[in-house]
Parts: C-alpha cells; structure tokens; sequence
C-alpha cells in the first residue's frame, strides 16, 4: 500500500500570499506547501482523504486518473473546495459517479457550499460534480481493497474523523483526541497528525502538544501536517524528538 502527502498546509497554503517571511520567501521545497490531503493506493484502489483547494494540482502532479473513493475528514473549505474538480473523472469514467463517503454534518455542509451541485433545476453548463453519497459512521467500511477504519476527534468543538488503514492512521485538523479514540490508535508504524505551528491554536495542535500526543500513542514514525508558515522546516526538524519528522509535500510511504 502506497501513502503520498499531496499536501501539508494549513488553509491559506504556503507561501501565505503576501507573506515575506523566512519561510515563504524560502527556496527549500519543503517549504513549499499545498493543502492537507492524502493519497492511498492499493495494487486496485485509489482513495483520496479530502479534496483539498489545491485538489487539480495534486491529482496532475501525482498523475491520478481514476478515483476509486473519496474520503472526507470535516467540511472545512480547505478540505473540500477542491469537489468541483472531480468533474473530469467522470468525462473520463463514462459519467460514472465519484463514490464520496462522509459524515451527516458534513454532507448536510457541502450542500450549502455546493449549492449547484445539488440542484435539479441548475443550467448544467460545463457539468456538475457527479458523485454518489455514502454517509459514514464511526464503523469501518471498505473502498475496494481498502479498509478504513473512522477516528473521532475534535477539531475545536467540531467532530471531525481522522482515518486508520493498516498501521498507518492520518488525524488532521484536531486538537483533542477522545480517550476511546487512542483504542484506535494502537501499534501503528505511521502517525500522521496536526500540527499547525509554535504558539497556541484554539482547533489545531503546536508542535509541542503533537509530541506530547506522539509520545502518547507511541507509533514507530509521526509525521506532522496542516503546517503553518510560522513553521520552517529546516529549523522545526532540528529541535524534534527521534520519534516526530515534519512531513512535507509529495513524502511516500510504501507499507506492506
Ligand atoms: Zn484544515
Ligand atoms: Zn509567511
Ligand atoms: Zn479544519
């Protein structure tokens, strides 16, 4: 199973427009940081956790030409304007819908967001986003050879799921995690989590707190994401314990 961070950014990506400091004037790639989202791939399944701003990007850059599932962890903008974007999979796929598995909330979101996309009577124009909806639970389901398994954590005071397939569990935009979550987070070789910069936050984890939790849940690897520009990487690295890396944009992982 392949894993791939299409992106590590908070909301505004970074560089932050308008921004002059050190790291979004920095030359260093991993500097460079599209919106949080994951790519997952089995030898037959491709699912996508989030569609983020920089969705278009992400799938050119990484060459994905079909969709088998995609994930939502919350309905933030940052994680799902990329959902018109999932247009030419179905020129492409005979029309056949993109399957989008989501909580209530979060569907119930998207359709004021996507307002279009929902309506009967809208002129079709250049095509609507074609998806079929399923709503998830705190159960796992599966997306052809993929097994996911919901984590309930809170972002702030709003519910949002991180996601477990195999060893490796990816919990964006939180910072809480439930006590009958870190059942869940169990024996894992892969952590990928928030952690959005130095100073306090009142939805997202520092970097100090997400070592906290990283020592806590004691997977082999974490890896951090939805960084900040507060955050240079060069530098944040330097001062992580063994068992924390920054991730950046494009990181693979291959587990078995
Ligand atoms: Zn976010
Ligand atoms: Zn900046
Ligand atoms: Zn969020």
């Amino acid at each position: 199973m392949r894993f791939v961070l299409l992106g590590t950014g908070t909301s505004t990506g970074i560089p932050c427009v308008g921004c002059e400091c050190d790291t979004c004037m920095s030359e260093d790639i991993k500097d460079k940081r599209l919106r949080t989202s994951l790519l997952i791939q089995s030898e037959t399944t491709t699912v996508i956790i989030d569609t983020s701003a920089d969705f278009r990007q992400q799938m050119l850059r990484h060459s994905v030409k079909h969709i088998d599932g995609i994930v939502y962890t919350h309905h933030h903008y940052d994680h799902i304007s990329g959902f018109d974007d999932v247009r030419p999979f179905s020129f492409f796929g005979n029309n056949i819908p993109a399957n989008v598995y989501l909580m209530p909330e979060t569907l119930q979101n998207m359709k004021q967001v996507f307002s279009y996309a929902f309506d009967e009577n809208v002129q079709v124009g250049g095509g609507l986003p074609n998806a079929a909806f399923t709503i998830i639970d705190d159960k796992s389901f599966t997306i052809g050879d993929i097994h996911i398994q919901p984590i309930p954590l809170k972002h702030g005071s709003l519910r949002v799921n991180g996601y477990r397939i195999g060893n490796v569990a990816y919990c964006t935009d939180t910072n809480h995690i439930p006590e009958e979550s870190y059942e869940l987070l169990k024996d894992l070789d892969i952590l990928i989590l928030d952690a959005l910069r130095y100073t306090k936050h009142p939805t997202h984890f520092t970097i100090e707190q997400a070592c906290i939790e990283a020592k806590k849940i004691q997977a082999k690897k974490t890896y951090f994401t939805h960084i900040a520009h507060q955050i240079r990487h060069k530098d944040c690295e330097d001062i992580l314990p063994d068992y924390c890396y920054l991730g950046y944009d494009n990181l693979e992982f291959i587990i078995d």
